[in-house]
C-alpha cells in the first residue's frame, strides 16, 4: 500500500533534533508523556459517548497497556482512546507547530528542564529521548487504521495498515528503543516509572508481564514416544513451552507426571490506587497531594497550595483545588483551552477544562470537582443553564477565596503567589462584582510611604492621619515615572499616603473597585481633588484664585483648545503646573495604554480621552513673574510663548506625551542656545533649522525669548 512522506514542521524538526542531540538523564519521563496521551485519548472517546453511546462500540474496555518486547527491543504503549484520523496523525504528529514548540526550545535554551516538556504540549516528541524510531499505529472511529512512523531526521511517512492486528479504536505507540535504553523494557523500571509519574491516570495501566510457569499434567505415556503427549488442555499452548518429563515415584510405574514450562503473559494493573479525592483527607500526606497534582497538570514543580474539600446536604461533591507555584507561559494566551478543572460525575471522568466551573479570572486554579448530583450524560451545552453546576461554581470560589486568604498568612509565598497571579485577582475585581470586596483584600501596591514593599490596601488605612477620608492614587508607567510626581507634592506635604499603580491593569481593576472599606478611591491626577482642607486654607486659596484670575485667563487664551481650563492649583508646592483630567474621563496613563493598543476606533478615544485642566501653582515663583507680567502688559509676547514652554512640560511631568515633540525640542534648543549665548545667525543657518521641521514655533522668536533672561 502508498507510503506517504511528509516533512515535519521546521520548528518540530529543530525541537526533535534538540531533544535527540541533548545530553539528558532523565529520560524516564517519556513513558509519562505517552501515557498521559493515552489518558487523554480515553477522556476524548468517553466524553463523546455520552451523547453517542455508539462511539463505544468499537472497544468497550478502556484501558493503557504497556508491553514491553526484550527480542526486538519494542516498548509498546496502546490505548483504547479516541484515535487519530490520518488527517490527525498528519496534523497532531508532525506538521502544524503549536505556540508551545517554539516556547519549550527558549524555555531550554534558559535553562528550563527537558521534563518540563508536557506542559508546552509537545510531550509526545519525548519519546525520542530513549527510542531511535516510533510507530504510532491509530484507529479512530471516522477512518481507517494507519501507520505514523519516524526516525526523525526532518520527515515521517503514513501508511495505511492493512495487515498489523487491527486495534478495534485506539492507538499503539511502539518505541524502537536505543541500544542503551532497553532499561525501559524491564518490568520493574516500568512499574518504578509508572507508580512515580501516573499512578493517578484514571483508567487502569496495564502492564503485560510475561511469566514462566509450571503447569503439571498426568498423562499416559505412549510405550515408545516418551515425548508427545495429547492431553486436551496442552494443545493450545504457545510454541515456546518447553516439556520435560519427570519421574514420579510415588504413582504407578505406567502413569507419568510432566511438568510443563510454558510462557504465560498476564496483564497486571499498575494504577490501583482508589481516586484521592475520595480518600479522607487526613489520610492523605503532603507528597500524595502533590504527587496527584503533577499527574493532574504536568507541572513539574509541587504546588504552592491546595484545599481538599466536601460539600454535602442538598447536593454532593467533592473537589481538590490547587494553587500552582508560578504562571504557565501562557496564561493569557486566550485562544488556548485551560485544563483547570476536571469535572467528574460519581467518579467518572466528563470533561476537562469544563469553563462554567470557575469564572475566567481563576483560570489559573486546577483540580478536579467530582459530582454526585450531575446525570452522567451531561454536555457541554446543557451544562451552562445546569443549576447544580451554578451552586457547584459559587462554592468553588468561595473556596479559592479561602485558599488565597490562606496563603496570605503567610508574607513569602503570599508574596510569589501575587506575583504570578495577582493580575488575576485585579481581572477578578473588574468582573466578579459578588466578590470584589473580598478580592480587595489580595491586592498590594507600592505607594509613596511604601516604595520597596507593597502594601495592602487594609494596611493603608491603618496609616491614614485621623483628618484624611479617603484613599488616594496615582496611576503611571512606571515606579519612576511616578514616585516623584508633581500631583504628590501637596499630598506628601500633608501626611497623606498615596497607591503608586504602575501595572496597566490597575487602573481598570480601581475604577471598578471604587471604594474599600466604606473609603472612597480617588485619582490624584484628576478634577476635583478634595484635601481635606480648613476653612483656613479654602479661604486662601479663593483669595488666590482672585489674584491670578487674569493670568489663568491669558493662559487660556494662548493655549486655546490644549486645555478645557486655567485654574489656581490645590495639589502643587513646587512645580509650576500639572494638567489634570475630568473626574470621568481617562487618565494620563489610561490615555496612553489606550493609545498603545493599535487598532482602536479613534473616535471613542477622541471622546474619552478627556480635556485636561491646567492647574497652576501660586507660590511658584515662575508663575508669580508671569502674573506680574500680564499685569504690566497684557501682549507681552514672552507671555505666550512661555506658556507652551510650561504647558508642554507639564505634559510630560503629568503623564501625558507630546503631540509634537519637534516643536517642543526646538524651543528647548533656543533655550540651550540662550544659556550658552550660541550667536544667533550662526543657529539659523544650521541643517538642523531644516524645512522639514513641522509647524513654525507658535510666533516664537528669539528675541522674544531673549527678553525673559
Ligand atoms: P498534548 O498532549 O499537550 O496535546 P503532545 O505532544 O503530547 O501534546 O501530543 C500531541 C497531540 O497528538 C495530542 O494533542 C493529540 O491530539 C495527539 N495524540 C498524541 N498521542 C495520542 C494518543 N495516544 N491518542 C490520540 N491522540 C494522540
Ligand atoms: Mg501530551
Amino acid at each position: 500500500m502508498a507510503t506517504e512522506s511528509f516533512g515535519f514542521q521546521a520548528e518540530i524538526s529543530q525541537l526533535l533534533d534538540l531533544i535527540i542531540n541533548t545530553f539528558y538523564s532523565n529520560k524516564e519521563i517519556f513513558l509519562r508523556e505517552i501515557i498521559s496521551n493515552g489518558s487523554d485519548a480515553l477522556d476524548k472517546i468517553r466524553y463523546a459517548s455520552l451523547t453517542d453511546p455508539s462511539a463505544l462500540e468499537t472497544e468497550r474496555d478502556l484501558y493503557i497497556r504497556i508491553t514491553p518486547d526484550k527480542e526486538n527491543k519494542l516498548l509498546s504503549i496502546r490505548d483504547t482512546g479516541v484515535g487519530m484520523t490520518k488527517a490527525d496523525l498528519v496534523n497532531n504528529l508532525g506538521t502544524i507547530a503549536k505556540s508551545g514548540t517554539k516556547g519549550f526550545m527558549e524555555a531550554l535554551s534558559s535553562g528550563a528542564d527537558i521534563s518540563m516538556i508536557g506542559q508546552f504540549g509537545v510531550g509526545f516528541y519525548s519519546a525520542y529521548l530513549v527510542a531511535e524510531r516510533v510507530q504510532v499505529i491509530s484507529k479512530h472511529n471516522d477512518d481507517e487504521q494507519y501507520i505514523w512512523e519516524s526516525a526523525a531526521g526532518g520527515t515521517f511517512t503514513i501508511t495505511p495498515d492493512t495487515t498489523g492486528e487491527p486495534l478495534g479504536r485506539g492507538t499503539e505507540i511502539r518505541l524502537y528503543l536505543k541500544e542503551d535504553q532497553t532499561e525501559y523494557l524491564e518490568e520493574k523500571k516500568i512499574k518504578e516509572i509508572v507508580k512515580k509519574h501516573s499512578e493517578f491516570i484514571s483508567y487502569p495501566i496495564q502492564l503485560a508481564v510475561t511469566k514462566e510457569v509450571e503447569k503439571v499434567s498426568r498423562f499416559q505415556m505412549p510405550p515408545s514416544d516418551c515425548g508427545s503427549y495429547d492431553d486436551e488442555e496442552l494443545k493450545d499452548e504457545k510454541e515456546e513451552s518447553k516439556i520435560e518429563e519427570v519421574e514420579d515415584d510415588d504413582k504407578p510405574k505406567e502413569k507419568k507426571t510432566k511438568k510443563v514450562k510454558e510462557t504465560e503473559t498476564t496483564n497486571e494493573e499498575l494504577n490501583k490506587t482508589k481516586p484521592i479525592w475520595t480518600r479522607n483527607p487526613q489520610d492523605i500526606n503532603p507528597e500524595e497531594y502533590g504527587a496527584f497534582y503533577k499527574s493532574l497538570t504536568n507541572d513539574w514543580e509541587e504546588h504552592l497550595a491546595v484545599k481538599h474539600f466536601s460539600v454535602e446536604g442538598q447536593l454532593e461533591f467533592k473537589a481538590i483545588l490547587y494553587i500552582p507555584k508560578r504562571a504557565p507561559f501562557d496564561l493569557f494566551e486566550t485562544k488556548k483551552k485551560r485544563n483547570n478543572i476536571k469535572l467528574y460525575v460519581r467518579r467518572v471522568f466528563i470533561m476537562d477544562d469544563c469553563e462554567d466551573l470557575i469564572p475566567e479570572y481563576l483560570n489559573f486554579v486546577k483540580g478536579i470537582v467530582d459530582s454526585e448530583d450531575l446525570p452522567l450524560n451531561i454536555s457541554r451545552e446543557t451544562l451552562q443553564q445546569n443549576k447544580i453546576l451554578k451552586v457547584i461554581r459559587k462554592n468553588i470560589v468561595r473556596k479559592c477565596m479561602d485558599l488565597f486568604t490562606e496563603i496570605s498568612e503567610d508574607k513569602d509565598n503570599f508574596n510569589k503567589f501575587y506575583e504570578a497571579f495577582g493580575k488575576n485577582l485585579k481581572l477578578g475585581i473588574h468582573e466578579d462584582a459578588q466578590n470584589r470586596s473580598k478580592l480587595a483584600e489580595f491586592l498590594r501596591f507600592f505607594s509613596t510611604k511604601s516604595l520597596e514593599e507593597q502594601t495592602s490596601l487594609k494596611d493603608y488605612i491603618t496609616r491614614m492621619p485621623e483628618v484624611q477620608k479617603s484613599i488616594y492614587y496615582l496611576t503611571g508607567e512606571s515606579l519612576a515615572a511616578v514616585r516623584d510626581s508633581p500631583f504628590l507634592e501637596v499630598l506628601k506635604k500633608k501626611g497623606f499616603e498615596v497607591l503608586l499603580l504602575v501595572d496597566p491593569i490597575d487602573e481598570y481593576a480601581v475604577t471598578q473597585l471604587k471604594e474599600f472599606e466604606g473609603k472612597k478611591l480617588i485619582c490624584v491626577s484628576k478634577e476635583g481633588l478634595e484635601l481635606e482642607e480648613t476653612e483656613e486654607e479654602k479661604k486662601v486659596r479663593e483669595e488666590e484664585a482672585a489674584q491670578f484670575n487674569d493670568l489663568c485667563q491669558t493662559i487660556k487664551e494662548a493655549l486655546g483648545d490644549k486645555v478645557e481650563k486655567v485654574v489656581v492649583s490645590n495639589r502643587i508646592t513646587d512645580s509650576p503646573c500639572v494638567l489634570v483630567t475630568g473626574q470621568f474621563g481617562w487618565s494620563s496613563n489610561m490615555e496612553r495604554i489606550m493609545k498603545a493598543q493599535a487598532l482602536r476606533d479613534s473616535s471613542m478615544s477622541s471622546y474619552m480621552a478627556s480635556k485636561k485642566t491646567l492647574e497652576l501653582n501660586p507660590s511658584n515663583a515662575i508663575i508669580k513673574e508671569l502674573k506680574r507680567k500680564v499685569a504690566e502688559d497684557k501682549a507681552d509676547k514672552s507671555v505666550r510663548d512661555l506658556t507652551f514652554l510650561l504647558f508642554e512640560t507639564a505634559l510630560l511631568t503629568s503623564g501625558f506625551s507630546l503631540d509634537d515633540p519637534t516643536s517642543f525640542a526646538k524651543r528647548i534648543n533656543r533655550m540651550i542656545s540662550l544659556g550658552l549665548d550660541v550667536d544667533e545667525e550662526e543657529e539659523e543657518s544650521a541643517p538642523a533649522e531644516d524645512s522639514s521641521a513641522p509647524p513654525p514655533l507658535e510666533s516664537v522668536s528669539t528675541s522674544a525669548m531673549e527678553e525673559i533672561d
